[in-house]
């Protein structure tokens, strides 16, 4: 599904090369829920802008559904993020001037999707986030969790290979946040959405099964199926 092959990435700042990450390996299967963990400036908005092809590595590879994204010119790149892969941003990034049920449907218009078809999906999949009195309010008119739910929305709509998530609870209070993450979860259970989740918070990796955690420009993988990461998680790994 999503493989990434010694991908190391470097900032450029005047003649100063920063490097940021390097060498990083691992894959992500179908159906997987990942939660990328690190501290502030760790890299990891970096690694997900690199792995959604929002940005080109300074060297590596990373394969989407057998694609190397990072060989793809820019229209290719455009049109294949279009297809497979969905983002959510920690501020939701919606267009204000138009409707809920128009933000969603929007990546189906650029498919050419006909109106009544995209609606129809649009408004199938507001209601499956728990928005279906809402579809034709604006952004402006719903609370921060429920413009999160729109953005969810919209980042699934296209049936992309991949979700990553930049933050997507940084904005919301802590009731809020668990209800965004139960809904997260319930996606990755019931419908197999493999996403990747880009987290500071230890209460949203803990309720994913796998976390990966980034130190030093570096991916330390802990594996774990019990849920007791959080006790082990400094132990594991470290090179
Ligand atoms: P995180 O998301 O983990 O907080 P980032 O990936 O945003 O970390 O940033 C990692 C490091 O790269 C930081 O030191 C940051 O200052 C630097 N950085 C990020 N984006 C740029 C950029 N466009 N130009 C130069 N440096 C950058
Ligand atoms: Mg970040």
């Amino acid at each position: 599904m999503l493989v990434v092959q010694q991908l190391s990435h470097s900032f450029l700042n005047g003649t100063e090369s920063t490097r940021v990450l390097a060498g990083i390996d691992f894959r992500v299967e179908r159906g997987e829920m990942v939660a990328l963990l690190g501290s502030s400036g760790s890299g990891k908005s970096t690694l997900l802008n690199l792995m959604a092809g929002l940005m080109k590595p300074t060297e590596g590879s990373i394969l989407i559904a057998g694609r190397p994204i990072e060989k793809m010119s820019e229209n290719e790149l455009a049109v294949f993020r279009r297809t497979h892969i969905g983002f959510i941003f920690q501020s939701y990034e919606l267009i204000p001037h138009l409707t809920v049920r128009e933000n969603v449907e929007l990546p189906l218009v650029f498919q050419g999707v006909k109106g009544k078809v995209r609606r129809d999906q649009a408004v199938a999949l507001l209601t499956r986030v728990g928005l279906a009195g809402k579809t034709e309010l604006f952004p402006s008119q719903l609370s921060g969790g429920q413009q999160q739910r729109v953005s969810i929305a919209r980042s699934l709509i296209t049936e992309p290979a991949v979700v990553f998530a930049d933050e997507p609870t940084g904005n919301l209070d802590t009731k809020t946040e668990a209800e965004i993450i139960d809904l997260l979860i319930e996606l990755n259970q019931n419908l197999g959405i493999t996403f990747v989740i880009v987290t500071h918070e230890h209460e949203v990796a803990r309720r994913t099964k796998r976390i990966i955690q980034l130190r030093d420009g570096r991916l330390v993988d802990a594996e774990d199926e019990t849920g007791e990461h959080a006790d082990r998680r400094e132990g594991v790994g470290s090179r």
